[in-house]
């Protein structure tokens, strides 16, 4: 196990250089497998640190701004190479940070790398609009200017991909910015960052800080020469931040919570349904914001497909991510397992069938980590509590339904509306359900989870404020419209007022 003495102290990064918080404070960053290995410790900081990694990053803005789009383009590419080199050990440590298993933190690293060679391509396109003016010998057009700095707060279930979502568009387009990583997995975003820098991205382009949310995440969103905020979390700290960004008009991208339904009809191919759902619902030990957590059954299938499950998900093998063999890491941490054990206490209470699961796994040689067993609810009905509410772990609610509308309707009425899905073989019911399901993506005979980056990815309701990461529409948030007109006409002409006799 790791003792104090041979961890690294890793300080923020600040205009390129290291830089401990004033505090002389620290955060621990510990395994979730095995609480007893220390991965690092972090610097605790405040306002004062974020006072520095603002400034730096303004000052950043000027020249980084102005350098040709293709060019930045390249530095991004170059970094995407890198991490492709340096896949396997940043994978090691995401496990060992975050406790994911190592074919997904694998997955994780590859969408950055993905994300970083989309958006390079941007840096040729960027695409701006010319349009005719309504006057002769007038040109007319619409460019795209970078915001400015731009502050990105993050969660930690996917501790590299997010990062990458916001980083690599914001810096394409011209901006400088502000990380604050999840106090749960700041190595991935160092790691990530230290990338960016051997690849070229100039000192005070990208600054670390570290700390917690209140700390950190508060001053930094409130910082006036801060001009836009990406966040991604929960709906409740999303919600705070909305409000602040608002008082300070600022421009401000929330992605946050879902609670992702999966839809299978009578006619579906179930042995898909099936592999779909257990992948969906306890990949990544159900911490995603896509995960399937309500599975709503046409009642032709009910009973099966519940069997099924409860065979299946009993043979899922958990344990410490690092280990292939194992299939369910831990969640993140004890407060995290203790709210979804509550949940569990909850369901049960609210009168939905525990049909497998639902205690810690407390084995003598996992008693160091935060295991649950992966849990499914029976007989749940739409409004209890488990059926409303974002649990984040490996929990996940059956609820049964009539026909598609009935599942659709049971789908549509909850207060998030992330992801979506729907397993059958009929292409007019597809096609209905892809037009009626409330949500910002749906997947057909595939489960909630598996986005793309050049897709846009984000949701509706309480799920966000209309802003999507991923695709191009990700540089809507990361650049200004400018609106420009030449008139090359010699004369004054005027718009709406000159108009033919
Ligand atoms: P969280 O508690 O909301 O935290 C997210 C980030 O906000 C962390 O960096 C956190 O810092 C920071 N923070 C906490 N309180 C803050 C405050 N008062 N002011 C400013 N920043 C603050 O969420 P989480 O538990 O890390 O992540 C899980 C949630 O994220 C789930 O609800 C999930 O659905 C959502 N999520 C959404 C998406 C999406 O794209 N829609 C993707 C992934 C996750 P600390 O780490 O220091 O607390
Ligand atoms: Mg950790």
């Amino acid at each position: 196990m790791s003792t104090t003495s041979d961890v690294k102290t890793y300080s923020n990064f600040i205009n390129g250089e290291w830089v401990a918080a004033a505090s002389g404070q620290t955060c621990e960053n510990r395994n979730p497998a095995d609480t007893r290995e220390l991965i690092g410790i972090f610097q605790r900081s405040g306002a004062a640190e974020v006072n520095l990694a603002v400034e730096a990053a303004h000052a950043a803005f000027a020249t980084w701004s102005k350098v040709p789009a293709p060019r930045r383009a390249e530095i991004l590419m170059k970094a995407a190479a890198l991490l492709e080199q340096r896949k396997e050990a940043f994978a090691h440590d995401m496990t060992r940070e975050m406790g994911k298993v190592l074919k997904e933190t694998r997955g994780d690293i590859q969408e950055a790398i993905d994300c970083g060679n989309f958006f390079a391509g941007e840096g040729r396109r960027m695409y701006g609009v010319t349009t005719p003016s309504e006057l002769p010998n007038k040109f007319t057009m619409a460019t795209r200017n970078p915001v400015g700095v731009v502050a990105m707060i993050c969660p930690w279930n996917f501790p590299m991909a997010i990062p990458s979502w916001k980083i690599f568009p914001a810096l394409v387009a011209g901006n400088t910015c502000v990380i604050k990583p999840a106090e749960y997995t700041p190595l991935s975003v160092y790691n990530f960052v230290s990338v960016l820098t051997e690849a070229g991205v100039p000192a005070g382009v990208v600054n670390i800080v570290t700390g917690h949310g209140s700390e950190v995440g508060s001053p930094l969103m409130a910082h006036p020469l801060v001009r836009a905020v990406s966040f991604t979390g929960s709906s409740e700290v999303g919600c705070i931040i909305g409000e602040n960004c608002a008082r300070s008009f600022k421009r401000c991208s929330l992605e946050l919570g879902g609670k992702n339904p999966m839809i299978v009809l009578d006619d579906a191919n179930l042995e898909l349904a099936l592999e779909g759902a257990l992948w969906g619902a306890f990949g990544t030990t159900g911490q995603r914001c896509t995960a399937t957590s309500r599975i709503i059954l046409q009642k032709g299938i009910y009973k099966k497909f519940i069997d099924e499950l409860v065979m299946r998900s009993k043979l899922l093998r958990l344990g410490n991510g690092l280990d292939p063999k194992v299939d369910v890491g831990p969640v993140v941490s004890k407060s995290q397992m203790e709210t979804i054990l509550g949940y569990i206490e909850l369901g049960k209470g609210e009168g939905s069938r525990l049909v497998t699961g639902g205690n810690p796994f407390d084995r003598a040689d996992y008693k160091h980590g935060f295991f649950i067993e992966p849990t499914v609810f029976g007989d749940v009905e739409p409004q209890m509590r488990v059926a409303q509410e974002e649990i984040f772990g490996p929990v996940v609610s059956c609820i049964p339904c009539d026909s598609l509308e009935d599942g659709i309707q049971i789908a549509n009425n909850v207060k998030y509306g992330l992801s979506s899905s729907l397993y059958t073989k009929d292409v007019n019911r597809a096609f209905a359900a892809i037009r009626d399901l409330d949500a910002g993506i749906t997947y057909i005979n595939a489960p909630t989870i598996g986005a793309e980056v050049h897709l846009p990815f984000g949701g509706v309701k309480q799920t966000g404020n209309g802003h999507r990461e991923g695709g191009v529409g990700a540089l809507d948030f990361y650049t200004e419209w400018k609106a420009v007109y030449v008139d090359y006409s010699d004369k004054l002409q005027k718009a709406q007022i000159d108009r033919p006799e």
